[in-house]
């Protein structure tokens, strides 16, 4: 997990402290949007299960924020080259756009599937840049520490795991990155 470099000036400099400066999410106190559903879809290896799954989560997830649902995409494997107009991970997107959140299920080199934390937690990331657009007003949905943050508490919630302090590293140009070492 790595930053976006700072804006130099502008409304993007200004979303962005805006952004870094959230650092948590309120979460419901039982409700876990129906998650493990999802851990059960994905090794059933059912695209169809998947897709519901996602659904289901993204609905419950939106409905609690007061956000409109976002569209899911569940795709199989991640083409090796592709063109999106918002953010790129490596297991999924956001269209910032259209709102339209896609998550592959598999690696495009070795169509190993995959892992439940991983698919989970892309799943969390991308709707945390739809809640910047619909909750927060930060259009551009910088990855900033509080964008991470505000992730990780989503995740932990609905898999029902602690929390975990996240320990950041600075890096220049006021970049940061995560200190695994010292997460461990
Ligand atoms: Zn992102």
């Amino acid at each position: 997990m790595v930053t976006d470099p700072v804006p130099v000036k502008g409304n993007r400099r200004k979303e962005y402290e805006r952004s870094d400066g959230l650092k948590s999410l309120a979460v419901p106190n039982e409700d876990r949007f129906h998650a493990p559903e999802i851990e059960a879809a994905l090794s059933s290896e059912s695209t169809g299960a998947l897709r519901t799954a996602c659904s289901t989560f993204l609905a419950e997830a939106a409905r609690f924020y007061g956000v409109p649902k976002p569209k899911v995409r569940v795709l199989a494997a991640r083409p090796l080259k592709v063109y999106e107009t918002g953010s790129m991970e490596l297991f999924g997107d956001y269209d910032l756009k259209t709102s339209v959140i896609r998550v592959w299920t598999r690696t495009a080199i070795r169509h190993r599937v995959t892992s439940f934390g991983t698919f989970f937690s892309t799943l969390c990331h991308e709707f945390c840049h739809h809640l910047d657009l619909h909750l927060f007003g930060i259009p551009t949905s910088p990855h900033t520490r509080g964008f991470y943050e505000r992730t990780a508490v989503l995740y932990h919630h609905c898999r029902g795991t602690p929390p975990r302090r996240l320990v950041w590293l600075p890096f220049g140009r006021g970049r940061f990155r995560i200190d695994w070492a010292r997460m461990r």
